[in-house]
């Protein structure tokens, strides 16, 4: 499953990019543009935009109209459709930046990218494989935020499920 994302929905493309999946996005690239690629990649087009949304219909585009304003609702809906999975595995998981694969670092080359203070918190570090991106992460933090995030969007596809979170 990979996506094609339109302008208005960046943060979305940053989430799916953390759940592993391969997602386009470019915030300039015009409707045309869009639908191409989402018919050459096989891909899903996701839109706010209900014109976008129905050319790709036309077209015989999968596509899904996003409706949420918050990203938990966002996420929820595409459990529903198509069925994305809210599970974040760290071999899998790519650069929400750029969406490239990401590259376990070894403690050597993690004293050179990661500032002092997270080297002594954490012992995993991944960057970035794409050399003009090249961002180092790790599951510092911000994680039961991104955590959270996740459990509300669980919550939200399917209330019955969320209370075993
Ligand atoms: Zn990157």
């Amino acid at each position: 499953m990979r996506f094609v994302v339109d302008g208005m929905l960046g943060g979305l493309a940053r989430w799916l990019r953390m759940l592993g999946y391969e997602t386009e996005y470019d915030s300039k690239a015009d409707d045309n543009t869009l639908l191409e690629l989402s018919k050459k990649q096989e891909a899903i087009l996701l839109t706010r935009d209900e014109e976008l949304y129905n050319r790709a219909r036309a077209k015989n585009i999968n596509s899904v109209l996003v409706t949420g304003e918050k990203e938990e609702v966002r996420l929820g809906q595409l459990v529903k459709t198509p069925g994305i999975s809210l599970e974040i595995n760290m071999a899998t998981t790519r650069c929400p930046e750029c969406g490239s694969d990401l590259q376990e670092l070894s403690r050597e080359s993690a004293l050179n990218t990661v500032p002092a203070k997270s080297l002594k918190l954490y012992s995993k570090f991944w960057r970035c494989t794409n050399t003009g991106c090249g961002k180092t992460y790790w599951v510092g933090s911000h994680w039961k935020q991104i955590r959270h995030s996740l459990q509300e969007a669980q919550k939200i596809a399917s209330p019955e499920r969320a209370t075993r979170c």
